[in-house]
């Protein structure tokens, strides 16, 4: 069963607004890849295309490697999940799971054995006779996973299904729907503007931004080595500190951070970064750490300015002493234990980072602010 996802130079537009920009992507069967962006960005716009509820202006896209185009929502063999579920609230869970079936003429015995099997496969057997009305917004969660599944989708598309539910059970959900997902061995294309679900359950995560997809890559990856400024700042915390290159070794970049002095950091997977361009500088909140001014790695002189406890960590939003910007600062609880007299609002102190843990990209224009937000 081949659920492989390709999209061939596909472009939408809607009038005069191009909402996708000219997009080729390979999704591997089996795999739960996730769209991740802003709001605005295209996602639900892309997810409607592979479906089949829009056509798109230019491009093809084949799934299981046959052409689509022409084909209709219903005879696809995909599946969709929305972000209000769309259960049917008056009939039971036995009947929402089996309606499907039933339009397609499959006989009540078959239908039952389906909806019993899938029952037991969200972890909800013996509930089959309740009234959706009756359930829990995690239940019902499962319910619709059920139902989509009921027709045997190859791909399975999914619009931020649980952004309703509130935190505890949508942690829990995350993980319930990756093993769902790990079970069935069913194509999963997700989407959210959640960085954390996209990060904790997908094997590769497509970051969004204006119709134009920015880069591809496994969540470490994307975490780790950022390919734009834009993925960058969306994608968990950074600081960006605009800088211009002295000289490059390798992977390892010396800039001049202007009044902020000598810095260094790893040149970003794919960019030129010539002798004297400027560049932006990411570093992470957590990458960095207290040191002395003695010390040689590429430290900040820093004012504190507020301490904000939250249990595991402790963020500081200081001020850098050369140029007044913000810089956070993440410590683990441990650490600011430690240096506890020193990490109050009004000291001066010098936070360094290793610079493997700092990204250099070629300068982005500033700090990211996507057109729809
Ligand atoms: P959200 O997370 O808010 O759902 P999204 O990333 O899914 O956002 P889309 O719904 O795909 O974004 O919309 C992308 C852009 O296309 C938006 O600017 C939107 O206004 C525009 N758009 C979407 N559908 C249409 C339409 N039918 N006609 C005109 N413009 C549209």
């Amino acid at each position: 069963m081949d659920g492989s996802v390709r999209l061939d130079e596909v472009v939408m537009r809607f009038g005069d607004f191009t909402a996708i920009d000219k997009t080729t992507l390979e999704i591997g069967s089996g795999e739960f890849f996730s769209f991740l962006g802003p709001s605005g960005c295209g996602k639900t716009t892309l997810l409607n295309i592979i479906s089949g509820f829009l056509v798109p202006s230019e491009g093809q896209v084949f799934i299981g490697g046959e052409p689509v185009a022409g084909v209709p929502v219903n005879r696809r063999p995909t599946a969709m999940i929305f972000q209000n579920l769309a259960l049917f609230p008056l009939m039971t869970v036995f009947e929402n799971i089996e309606f499907g079936l039933e339009v397609r003429g499959v006989d009540k015995r078959k239908r039952r054995e389906v909806s019993e099997r899938l029952l037991s496969l969200v972890a909800l057997e013996g509930s089959g006779s309740k009234k959706v009305t009756e359930l829990s917004g995690g239940q019902k969660q499962r319910i619709a996973i059920a139902r989509a599944l009921a027709v045997e989708p190859r791909v399975l598309l999914l619009d931020e299904p649980l952004s309703a539910l509130d935190l505890k059970l949508r942690q829990h959900m995350r993980a319930e729907l990756k093993a769902i997902q790990r079970k069935t061995g069913i194509t999963f294309i997700y989407i959210t503007h959640d960085q954390g679900e996209a990060l904790t359950m997908s094997d590769r995560v497509a970051v969004m931004s204006a119709g134009r997809i920015q880069q591809v890559a496994e969540p470490r990856t994307l975490y780790r080595s950022p390919k734009t400024g834009f993925v960058a700042a969306f994608v968990g915390e950074n600081n960006r500190i605009e800088t211009r290159v002295i000289d490059r070794d390798g992977a390892c970049v010396r800039l001049d951070g202007g009044a902020l002095g000598q810095l260094a950091g790893r040149a970003g997977e794919g960019s030129t970064l010539a002798n004297g361009e400027a560049t932006a500088l990411f570093v992470r909140p957590e990458y960095l750490r207290p040191v002395s001014e003695a010390d040689a790695c590429p430290k900040f002189a820093v004012t504190i300015e507020a301490v904000h406890f939250e249990g595991a960590w402790v963020m500081l939003e200081t001020r850098l002493d050369a140029s007044g910007e913000l810089l956070r600062v993440q410590l683990g609880t441990e650490l600011s234990r430690r240096h506890v007299e020193e990490l109050v609002p009004g000291k001066s102190v010098w936070f360094g980072y290793d610079p493997e843990d700092a990204v250099v990209l070629p300068d982005d224009g500033g700090p990211v602010v996507d057109e729809a937000t």
